[in-house]
């Protein structure tokens, strides 16, 4: 499959690894957009939030066991976690990923949403 992140995942793009097992991938962004900026994804490809289901929704919980571990080690006490889901929420990397950012006193409200029209 033609995936990015999965390709990722699998060692064949390099990437700055912050944590991994059996379930889920940890890496710094590319282009951060806060002094701490990771990306948190499930080892298996889900598109998106939108195809989770039944069968899958365990790594929901993997992705959040995660988080708290990462922030645990790396010492982080405040966070935000972030999911775009879709084209007009920003998601232009279509395997389910989980942006973890932290490192900045950060707003809260309509425009936090970064709105573009
Ligand atoms: P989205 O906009 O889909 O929610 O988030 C995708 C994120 O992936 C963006 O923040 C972008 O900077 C990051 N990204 C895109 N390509 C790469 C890459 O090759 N390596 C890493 N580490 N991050 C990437
Ligand atoms: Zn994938």
């Amino acid at each position: 499959m033609d995936c990015l992140f999965c390709k990722i995942i699998a060692g064949e793009i390099p990437s700055t690894k912050v944590y991994e097992d059996e379930n889920v991938f940890c890496f710094k962004d590319i282009a951060p957009i806060a002094p701490v900026h990771y990306l948190i994804v499930p080892k298996e490809h889900i598109s998106g939030a939108d195809m989770i289901n039944g069968e899958n929704s365990h790594y929901i919980a993997k992705i959040f066991e995660a988080a708290a571990k990462i922030a645990k080690n790396e010492g982080i006490e405040s966070f935000r976690i972030i999911n775009n889901c879709g084209d007009d929420a920003g998601q232009t990397v279509k395997h389910i990923h989980f942006h973890l950012v932290a490192g900045v006193k950060m707003g809260w409200g309509p425009e936090s949403l970064g709105k573009t029209e």
